[in-house]
């Protein structure tokens, strides 16, 4: 079911960074009708040619300022530790009333810097679409990415309602679901359900990788499903989770504390037997997972990322005389 608005939410959208994320909200909104004019910008040329190509938006500027002006709803797409940045680029064009927005999964940090940079004629209204893949720039990115995620807003409480309930009908539109919280609870949930495991994947691969009794290649061709899993998160973009975890720094630390305790007591189980305390927690764990089935959030397909038509047909063996 694709969502559609009945009218345009905004006239002029502008998006400032056209990979993954960027990439998809122009294709979502250019597809189901969610902005009448869509304006583009990314520092990287390369990035704006193909943007031109793909036709992701009708104009495409190398300077955020440009695209942003006369815009009523502005959404920074760019690695967290860029926002500050592009927020002070951009401050001199915006009109006064327009809502500023930005995509970025960290939400403390982002937040101050924008604020920081803005002017106080505008809506600042951060936002995190809690939506994604392992793949960035803008080839990467398709209209139906946003449909049935949800899409977090983390306004302050002073920020005019109605600018929240604009960019919250304009998420809506692109099919994704909102909440709203404080940034710092955003920053504190997500360190749990994205950012920590983020890390356990790249150290698991990493650790793999350093191995001298396991060679690589051996790695590489018995890849178990735990490890392919694995090796998918941890083919994200490296710029994106460098940021992440200098900007999410004390949420995720202190994630990880609760860990690196959760699995010393299941290190102690395994030295001593201590089997029931083992199978408790997976019979716990696997609940979760029949959770997120039941909401919606994934398929009960096993073996995740090999589609079923993507497996070769097993050989059929033919009976004898039958050449
Ligand atoms: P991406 O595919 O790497 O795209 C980012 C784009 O922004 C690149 O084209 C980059 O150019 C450009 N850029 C970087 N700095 C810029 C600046 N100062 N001014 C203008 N353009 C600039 O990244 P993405 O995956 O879309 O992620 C963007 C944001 O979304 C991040 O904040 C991330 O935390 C958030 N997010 C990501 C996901 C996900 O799964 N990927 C999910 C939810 C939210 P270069 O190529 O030159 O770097």
């Amino acid at each position: 079911v694709s969502p559609s608005a009945p009218e345009p939410v905004v006239d002029r959208l502008a998006i400032i960074g056209i990979g993954l994320i960027g990439g998809s909200i122009a294709r979502a909104a250019s597809a189901y009708g969610a902005a009448r004019e869509i304006v583009l910008a990314d520092s990287n040329p390369e990035v704006r040619a193909r943007a031109l190509e793909l036709g992701l938006g009708d104009l495409v500027f190398a300077d955020a300022a440009d695209a942003a002006e006369g815009a009523d709803l502005v959404i920074a797409c760019v690695p967290v530790g860029q926002s500050g940045a592009v927020a002070a680029a951009m401050a001199r064009s915006l009109k006064p009333g327009a809502i500023v927005s930005d995509v970025g999964s960290v939400k403390g940090t982002v937040t101050r810097d924008m604020a920081a940079a803005l002017p106080a004629h505008v809506h600042l209204v951060p936002g995190h679409p809690v939506a994604g893949t392992e793949n960035s720039g803008p080839e990467a990115g398709f209209p139906e990415l946003f449909i049935n995620r949800w899409c977090i807003l983390t306004p302050r409480e002073d920020t005019d309602p109605q600018a929240v309930e604009t960019l919250a009908l304009f998420w809506r539109a692109l099919g994704a679901s909102v909440d709203t919280m404080t940034p710092e609870h955003h920053d504190l949930v997500l360190a749990i359900t994205s950012h920590v495991p983020h890390l356990i994947a790249y150290a698991t691969v990493g650790t793999a990788d350093d191995l001298e009794a396991v060679t690589r290649s051996e790695v590489i061709k018995f890849s178990a499903g735990g490890f392919r899993d694995f090796t998918r998160i941890a083919a994200s973009d490296p710029t994106m989770w460098r940021d992440v975890f200098l900007n999410n720094r004390e949420a995720v630390l202190e994630m990880l504390g609760r860990l690196q305790e959760d699995i010393a007591y299941l290190a102690r189980a395994i030295r001593w037997g201590e089997g029931d305390k083992l199978f408790d927690l997976f019979t716990r764990t696997r609940a979760i997972r029949r959770g997120i089935i039941t909401i919606g959030q994934d398929s009960a397909d096993a073996d995740f990322g090999r589609r079923r038509q993507q497996v070769p047909p097993v050989p059929v063996a033919r009976p004898y005389g039958d050449e």
